[in-house]
């Protein structure tokens, strides 16, 4: 979590803020929606602030303000930018765990000069996906080492590394080139029906439509992760492959 610290009330001259605001910082009266317009930017932030989930305003060591961050982008992206950012997200309110433990709580950091701190808050905590259960801040999947040690394990109930492969490609099919989805569409325009995919292909292949003046209809895009884990190779599209596999 990013914890910032925001000072009190003061009026700015428009002109010379990055998001054209005539007032930061905090104010007791102000509304959630002009407190997060008031502190939400701008920041000195680091890396880290980028895999934060959620962002918490203090002030005078009370949390004040607490959100789901969307987003953190530069204020101002151009050349004569100041290097400052602003954090995008949705604000939250009574019922959010974030807020109820946060807002109006003492801050869960200490004093500090810096007004942007972090806090490894144990609401956002995720287990190990090992099952282990150790804690892991936000955005962590693996404790240190268990990743290896749980494919690993994997790994022997098959044998060896030889045959976890042979048992991959024989039950899931080894085809790093069937990586493409083509966008399901209507034949009369082209506009995509919204349907998922049904199969990847190979990019190239001509499991596509063509308009009359040989356009292709469909729009073609890399799969996702997801997507070569859960959609089945093509079957025209694999043969083609194992063709090309053995012409080297
Ligand atoms: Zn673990
Ligand atoms: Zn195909």
């Amino acid at each position: 979590m990013i914890v910032i610290g925001a000072g009190v009330e003061q009026s700015i001259d428009p002109a010379g803020d990055e998001l054209g605001r005539d007032r930061i910082g905090y104010g007791p009266t102000m509304s959630p929606l002009a407190l997060y317009d008031a502190t939400h930017g701008t920041w000195h932030l680091g890396e880290r602030a980028h895999r934060e989930r959620f962002a918490l305003i203090t002030h005078d060591g009370r949390g004040v303000l607490a959100v789901a961050v969307d987003r953190v982008e530069p204020a101002d992206p151009g050349p004569q930018g100041s290097g400052r950012s602003v954090i995008h997200g949705e604000i939250l309110t009574t019922g959010h765990p974030m807020y109820d433990a946060y807002v109006g709580a003492p801050s869960p950091i200490p004093p500090q000069r810096n007004p942007v701190g972090y806090f490894d808050a144990p609401e956002e905590q995720t287990a190990c996906a090992c099952g282990c259960d150790e804690p892991l801040p936000a955005g962590k999947h693996f404790a240190s080492g268990h990743d290896q040690t749980a494919l690993h394990e994997r790994v022997r109930q098959l044998g060896s590394v030889v045959d976890f492969i042979a048992w991959f490609d024989r039950t899931h099919g080894y085809w790093p080139d069937i990586n493409v989805v083509y966008e399901p569409v209507t034949l009369k325009d082209g506009s995509l029906t919204g349907a998922p995919a049904r199969a990847r292909h190979r990019l190239g292949c001509n499991h596509f439509y063509l308009d009359e003046d040989g356009r292709i209809l469909n729009r073609p895009r890399l799969a996702s992760l997801e997507e070569m884990a859960s959609l089945r190779p093509c079957k025209t599209c694999q043969d083609a492959s194992a063709k090309a596999a053995t012409k080297k």
